[in-house]
């Protein structure tokens, strides 16, 4: 496998970039606008939107195998190429139970992996009493298209979700396009990257905790803090989805972890995951290069720490602005053991991820990790 073709040419395209040159091979992105950051390490670009399948098949003329960076694909017009020969990794296969929120639930349950209760949101009329068994707050998703807390809503009472379902933001559609699921009062939110290869080798990176505000991802802390059982069952979870899927890449799996100790699983990325950019500077086989190597069809590299712990904070945006924030940038390179990445996205917005930055660790002390994110928090926010 020489040439990989990427659908999506976000960040985490952008970050295979250093790892396709280390194993030799080139990317040819598929993505809608010249501005997107993978173009810049791109040996080739198609310009066009991830669903657009005559662009991918273009894509696969061009290359010896397609992958994600983006999962919002059509995949029954997809598995046409499919069929005629074109290898996709992962398999479409493996991607057509978890595109739906509620879908992928399911797959989940009848997989036998512990998941909040949940319901499909059809018949109005069974509403009210349906959700007395779950009791509120609830949360209510759209099944698709769903990232960065979009469609995510944490519902308080029958009269906040008819105004929710009647919003500028649910109206246009309908409410058979959403899932409602308890709201899990969860002590810690946890998240595991693992990856599989051609071979059925499963491997999974350490368990780490994610610390979300307003449904947005904004710090994770590498190794989590949790017992040895916990860590041994989140493995499980991996292997046992990973391996039920035939997956051939690097998914990221999200979970929760209750008060009482339970670990549930929130949800599955079925790519590289925002929880796992850590691995490029702390780990031995960064994710990026792990989604390649399986890709490629080599053996999967190590994916242990190479320091004690590792913290990495999203550079969120928080304006409107064409701004490349050299000067926080400088200031945020200065902390020590501190790598920061930048996307080179051409406009901010509130809430778009513009960057991160990991700073390496070589003790496990909460507070003064807590205390670098903050410092790296008030370089980039300004407070
Ligand atoms: P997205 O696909 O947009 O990332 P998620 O389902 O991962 O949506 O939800 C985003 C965040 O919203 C989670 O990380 C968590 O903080 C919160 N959340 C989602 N579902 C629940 C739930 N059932 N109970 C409590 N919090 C939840």
């Amino acid at each position: 496998m020489k040439r990989i073709g990427v659908i999506g040419g976000g960040q985490l395209a952008w970050m295979m970039g250093d790892a396709a040159k280390k194993l030799g091979v080139e990317l040819v992105v598929q993505t809608p606008s010249s501005h997107d950051p993978a173009v810049s390490i791109a040996q080739d670009v198609i310009l066009a939107p991830v669903d657009d399948a005559i662009a991918t098949e273009i894509l696969a003329a061009k290359t010896d195998v397609i992958t994600f960076e983006n999962e919002f694909v059509n995949l029954d017009v997809l598995s046409f190429l499919e069929h005629q020969g074109v290898c996709f990794r992962p398999r479409l296969a493996a991607l057509v139970p978890l595109l739906d929120k509620y879908h992928q639930r399911c797959y989940l349950q009848d997989l036998g992996l512990p998941v909040p209760r949940f319901f499909a949101l059809n018949q109005q009329e069974n509403l009210a009493s349906k959700i007395e068994h779950l009791g509120f707050p609830v949360v209510l998703k759209s099944r698709r298209h769903g990232y960065d807390g979009q469609g995510t809503f944490i519902i308080k009472d029958l009269a906040t979700l008819q105004q929710q379902l009647n919003s500028d933001n649910t109206k246009n559609l309908s409410q058979s396009q959403f899932l409602i699921e308890e709201f899990v009062p969860f002590e810690r939110e946890l998240a595991v990257i693992a990856a599989r290869s051609v071979a059925g080798e499963v491997v999974t990176y350490p368990v780490v905790e994610t610390q979300q505000e307003q449904q947005v991802c904004r710090r994770v802390i590498a190794p989590a803090d949790i017992t040895t059982d916990q860590a041994a069952e989140i493995e499980a979870i991996a292997h046992t989805l990973l391996n039920s899927l035939q997956v051939v890449g690097v998914f990221g799996i999200e979970l929760f972890l209750t008060p009482t100790g339970q670990v549930l699983v929130n949800e599955i990325a079925p790519r590289t995951h925002n929880s796992g950019h850590f691995s490029l500077d702390a780990c031995e086989t960064s994710q990026f290069e792990q989604h390649l190597r399986a890709v490629c069809g080599l053996p999967l590299g190590n994916p242990a720490l190479l320091c004690t712990s590792a913290v990495m904070v999203n550079l969120l945006g928080y304006e409107i602005s064409t701004s490349d924030y050299q000067s926080q940038r400088q200031k945020l390179a200065e902390i020590p053991q501190a790598y920061v990445y930048w996307y080179g996205k051409t406009e901010s917005r509130p809430g778009r991820k513009l960057g991160h930055v990991t700073v390496l660790l070589n003790h496990q002390h909460r507070e003064a990790i807590s205390a670098i994110a903050r410092t790296i928090e008030s370089i980039w926010y300004g407070n």
